[in-house]
């Protein structure tokens, strides 16, 4: 099968890949998290990968530190990935996570990037049921919040 279901700590997920990350491009990436684990099913190695995407786009389009915050709720698990850069202007927003598409701003970087990221990171939330909403200001930052129903 394609996916491979599992029951697993999101958080320590979260904490190796923002380690390994941080270390990598010596980037701070604060974690947040009100439980020490929060579990969910699903497949894990989808879900690192999920949070891949979004903490190396926000990398790319910030300088100051980075913010990765895991919440248990009543309804689910909620994944936020924040960043201070330089923002997507409102009218993008719902074209980010079209295949190939790209910010003007970004496309006229020298530094790469193809524009799958977040076609590849939907696919991955919209597989296990999930609901991903972004607040961005142009020049004021971004955050990717994702929410998760509970499955346990
Ligand atoms: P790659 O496929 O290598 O990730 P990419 O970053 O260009 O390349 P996506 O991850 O799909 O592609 O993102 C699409 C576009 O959305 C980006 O080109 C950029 O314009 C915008 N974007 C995504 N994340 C952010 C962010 N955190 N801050 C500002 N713009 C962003």
């Amino acid at each position: 099968n394609w996916l491979d279901v599992s029951r697993f700590d999101v958080t320590t997920v979260v904490r190796e890949l923002s380690e390994v990350l941080g270390k990598t491009f010596q980037r701070e990436i604060r974690v947040h998290s009100d439980n020490h684990s929060v579990h969910m099913r699903g497949d894990k190695e989808k879900i690192r990968q999920l949070l891949l995407i979004l903490i190396d786009n926000a990398i790319k389009y910030s300088k100051e530190p980075i913010d990765v915050r895991i919440r248990s709720q009543k309804g689910g698990i909620k994944l936020e990935v924040t960043d201070y850069g330089i923002g997507v202007p409102e009218s993008e927003i719902p074209y980010m996570f079209e295949r190939f598409y790209r910010v003007d701003e970004a496309r006229h970087r020298s530094t790469g990037g193809s524009g799958l990221g977040l076609s590849i990171a939907k696919k991955i939330i919209d597989i296990h049921e999930g609901n991903v909403e972004v607040y961005s200001k142009a020049g004021n930052g971004t955050t990717i919040s994702i929410q998760f129903p509970r499955k346990i």
